[in-house]
């Protein structure tokens, strides 16, 4: 599918007039593919969880942000597909718009595909997704280790009832970090808070 056809939903949401958010340009990204972990304090505050694929970020609606614990499997509802320029964006989408409400960039870095088949060789990632199961290890500033996200509810023709669940796995780095409470955390861009962003952009 085509970037621009990928990012319809996206678009369609969103009046770029209103909305500092990027539009899109679907730019090609670096060696690695990125993630972005964003804390959106919305209707309701939330993480936003993005893996770049192919060209857009595929993302997730993380209620309560991704856990360091392994036995603590974290709800993870799709949403549409993003712009790779989406991982930079931090600021206030107005009220009364899609997503009304302060975003800010909780944690961003690489991330190493994982998923294998049965005989050991890697698969490609999208088809992965597409089959409801990835594993992947994370390279950001906060999140570091191995993590899998697995499809429990739902078809792979999105109609917004699938549910999936992101798992930390078991081993690696003791040092990890789990979500912190969203109003204390601090933008790994910029080091302010959400409270801090909105002020900010109210001129206050
Ligand atoms: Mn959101």
């Amino acid at each position: 599918m085509a970037e621009r056809d990928r990012l319809r939903d996206y678009r369609g949401k969103r009046d770029f007039e209103r909305t500092g958010e990027p539009r899109g340009r679907g730019a090609s990204g670096g060696a690695r593919p990125r993630f972005v972990v964003q804390i959106h304090d919305a209707s309701t505050t939330h993480f936003d969880f993005r893996l770049q694929v192919g060209g857009v970020l595929k993302s997730w609606s993380v209620p309560k942000g991704p856990s360091a614990d392994p036995k603590d499997k974290r709800l993870a509802v799709p949403t549409e597909d993003h712009p790779l320029e989406y991982e930079e964006f931090e600021g206030v989408i107005p009220r009364g718009e899609y997503g009304g409400g302060t975003v800010i960039v909780w944690d961003h870095g690489t991330y190493e595909p994982l998923s294998h088949d049965r005989e050991g060789r890697p698969v490609d990632f999208a088809q992965a997704l597409e089959r409801g199961h990835v594993t992947f290890r994370l390279r950001g500033s906060k999140l570091r280790g191995e993590y899998a996200l697995t499809r429990f509810r739902g078809g792979r023709d999105g109609d917004g009832e699938q549910a999936w669940l992101l798992v930390r796995r078991a081993g690696g780095s003791a040092r990890a970090h789990g979500a912190p409470d969203p109003r204390r955390a601090r933008s790994v861009r910029s080091g302010r808070t959400l409270a801090q962003v909105a002020s900010e952009a109210a001129g206050r």
